[in-house]
């Protein structure tokens, strides 16, 4: 059996009927670039996450990178967040100057360890970027607070965590600002790339707006500021519009399987995700960690099954990172999640014969 990492024929399936429909009207109108899909789009993923500014940009990490410099981060400032994250996490606070501060991870859930952050805090410290790492909700109560004491923005990569949500409060409206991908691999994937920004204070917002077009306000070709190129296309747009009804949904169904696979793998030699039950774990990837990730990655190979190591090298041990002068060694439980995670498919269309070969192909390596 053949079971790739993600399954985007068969999501494509379900919406291309009314994407292609809006394709075409697109085409017919010639309105290409920021039109009424971007707003359509816009409108849809602030309601559903409960933040009154929401500004759709070229991709995620200019997201990220809108973020920054809607919050005035330059040259000189530090910028605290995790080494174990998708690099533009880091290299956003690098692009706009800043330098990026890693603290180590927390051994559970792999996420920034608040109980480390304020020890790297200086007077230079302009930011906070935590992530919602594999769909996974930080702990927000904690990390908001340290922000508050120390007057911190907190920014939020929610690259992988649309839709996950604590008690209702959903991802992307806990910090100061947010930023989203719509890279075709997300839990909301579009055709192409695609990103937006979430913010509860509207002049961030508002700001964000101008620094996705060149930093121009209302009158054209006066520069208030020095901005980005980095408009959202109607057509990318109308697909995201398209797929976002199908959003809680493959959420759920991706839970679903996480737990499936929880429940079956029990017992084995493996370190699985901690899972609640509830959404603040939308499932981007289904991650376990165990010491022979290598020779299960290629046993699992040979019988047809992708899967994904999320992340090889932790960033403080990145070579364009090597000045910043971390060493092997500096952070620990990031460098051991890096040798060790493991991202088995849990995309929402997994038939149950698919997890069931999965399953039998893990305990099969554990029994020889
Ligand atoms: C995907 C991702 C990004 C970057 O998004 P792009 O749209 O690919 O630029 C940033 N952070 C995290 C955690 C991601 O997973």
């Amino acid at each position: 059996m053949n079971i790739p990492p993600i399954n985007l024929k068969a999501q494509y399936k379900k919406v291309k009927k009314e994407m292609l429909k809006s394709i075409h009207e697109i085409l017919d109108e010639q309105k290409l670039i920021l039109g009424k899909y971007c707003t359509e789009l816009e409108t849809a993923i602030a309601g559903f996450s409960g933040v009154p500014c929401a500004v759709s940009c070229a991709n995620g990490t200019d997201a990220l990178i809108l973020c920054l410099m809607a919050l005035g981060i330059k040259s000189g400032d530090e910028v605290i967040t995790t080494p174990f994250t998708f690099f533009s996490t880091a290299s956003s606070i690098a692009l706009v100057g800043a330098t990026p501060v890693f603290v180590d991870i927390e051994p559970e859930n792999m996420h920034i360890n608040p109980a480390l952050i304020e020890g790297v805090i200086t007077p230079k410290t302009k930011a906070i970027i935590i992530v919602h790492l594999f769909g996974k909700l930080c702990e927000m109560e904690q990390i908001c607070a340290i922000g508050k004491k120390h007057g911190i923005p907190i920014v939020e990569d929610m690259a992988q965590s649309l839709g996950a949500s604590q008690n209702g409060k959903m991802s992307g409206s806990f910090g100061d600002i947010a930023a989203i991908s719509f890279y075709p691999t997300k839990n909301l994937g579009g055709i192409g790339e695609g990103g937006m920004v979430l913010s509860n204070d509207t002049a961030l917002g508002e700001k964000v707006k101008k620094l996705r077009v060149h930093g121009m306000g209302s009158i054209p070709y006066h520069h208030e500021m020095l901005g980005l190129n980095s408009r959202l296309d109607e057509i990318k747009a109308c697909a995201l519009v398209a797929k976002f009804p199908y959003l809680e949904l493959w959420n759920r169904k991706r839970i679903e399987n996480a737990q499936y696979y929880n429940r079956k793998l029990k017992g084995l030699p493996l370190k699985l995700p901690v899972l609640k039950g509830d959404l603040s774990h939308i499932i981007h990837q289904y991650v376990f960690r165990l010491e022979r990730r290598d020779e299960l990655l290629n046993f699992l190979k040979e019988k047809g099954i992708a899967t994904g190591i999320y992340y090889p090298v932790p960033l403080h041990l990145q070579d364009c990172f090597l000045h910043l002068g971390y060493k092997k060694g500096d952070l620990p439980v990031a460098e051991e999640a890096a040798r060790t995670s493991l991202a088995i498919p849990a995309y929402p269309e997994l038939t149950k014969a698919e997890k069931d070969y999965i399953v039998a192909a893990i305990k099969e390596f554990f029994a020889r």
